[in-house]
């Protein structure tokens, strides 16, 4: 086997961050001349096969095994194991997900073969591929090569590839068979729970405003709801502004919030730290309003404005509301 990937379900469908994964396993593939194989397993794996036969692969590898429908990090990592041992790839290619993150660093521990994490790109130089990743919170960057030649085990950073590439196809399903004895699995999941009423699912909106430290006080922030509504978009927020309590923290935005690619995100007063950008980078249109020509933000928006958000927003609120 040449490139596995290992897909993960969101609510009976293949998850965001696993079709960036395949995207990157695409370029991958082309570039190596290599194949590629989809491996579907846990909660409704049948579900998740039928639709990774749509891209274009090789094959996808099917583990329909009851004793996967619930998530345990032994299950979940003895079924990889089982055939990363069984088939050999040369490449795992996963998105580095919070799931991913419980299970995986068990399989590479137990196999010891490398796990590379949160890895924002590759490069082919010459053949010799290198993995890209961000180290000392985004101040460095560093270029990995695995020194082993199978079972290299690769967690790409949501949005580090585009699912909006990915190539169709029509893969052939091959059911694979793994043993897996009830005493190995020592956890179950229950059903997942919201754990913060009111909290936001920010991954899944199509229009985020995004409020930074430039919005100034807290009395300033009904501006920003207002313009939500007329715009009908989620609010996210950067770091300082959840820790001023003036939004809880499922809206925060960034290496400790959430990672999200909105159609469009509106950043306002956000300067455009490395910490938030690595949540916003892969947002399909960036447009911000800073008072500061030098802010970095600018440097990966696709529009901007120089200009006071609090004299900015409330005009915005007021025109798009004539419309
Ligand atoms: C381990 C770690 C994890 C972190 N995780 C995150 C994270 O997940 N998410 C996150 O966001 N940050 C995170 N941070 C913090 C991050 O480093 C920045 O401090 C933060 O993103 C800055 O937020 P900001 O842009 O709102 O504020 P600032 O950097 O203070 O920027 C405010 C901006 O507003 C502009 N401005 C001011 N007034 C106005 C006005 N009236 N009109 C228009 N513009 C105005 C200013 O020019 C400035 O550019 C983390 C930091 C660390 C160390």
């Amino acid at each position: 086997m040449d490139i596995l990937v290992v897909l993960e379900g969101a609510n009976g469908a293949i998850h965001r961050i696993s079709k960036e994964a395949l995207a990157a396993a695409q370029l991958l593939s082309k570039d190596l001349e290599q194949k590629i194989s989809i491996l579907a397993f846990g909660q409704n794996a049948e579900q998740l096969a039928n639709e990774a036969t749509g891209f274009n692969a090789e094959e996808v590898v099917l583990i329909n095994d009851e004793k996967l429908n619930s998530y345990s990090a032994d299950g979940y990592a003895e079924a990889i194991m089982q055939i990363v041992e069984k088939e050999a790839p040369q490449y795992v290619l996963t998105g580095y997900s919070y799931l991913i993150r419980d299970f995986l660093p068990k399989v590479s521990a137990r196999l010891q073969k490398p796990l590379i994490t949160d890895v924002i790109s590759y490069k082919n130089e010459g053949g010799k591929i290198l993995f890209t990743k961000q180290v000392l919170h985004g101040k460095l960057t560093v270029d990995i090569e695995p020194k082993v030649t199978d079972s290299v085990m690769v967690a790409f950073q949501s949005a580090a590839y585009s699912a909006d590439n990915l190539i169709s196809g029509s893969a052939n399903i091959r059911n694979v068979e793994i043993e897996l004895n009830a005493d190995m699995l020592k956890t179950s999941s229950e059903e997942p729970f919201q754990e913060e009423t009111g909290g936001v699912d920010l991954t899944s909106a199509e229009k985020i405003i995004s409020i930074g430290r430039g919005i100034g006080k807290e009395e300033n922030m009904p501006l920003v709801k207002e313009l939500a509504e007329v715009l009908k978009a989620e609010i996210g927020a950067s770091r300082p502004i959840v820790d001023a309590g003036w939004l809880p923290s499922s809206h925060q935005v960034g290496s400790s919030g959430q990672s999200v690619t909105p159609n469009l995100y509106l950043a306002l007063g956000i300067s455009g730290a490395i910490q938030h950008v690595v949540g916003m980078k892969g947002s399909k249109n960036i447009v911000a309003i800073n008072r500061d020509a030098d802010a970095p933000i600018f440097e990966i928006a696709d529009y901007g404005v120089i200009g006071d958000i609090v004299e900015i927003i409330p005009k915005l609120t007021e025109v798009i509301k004539s419309q």
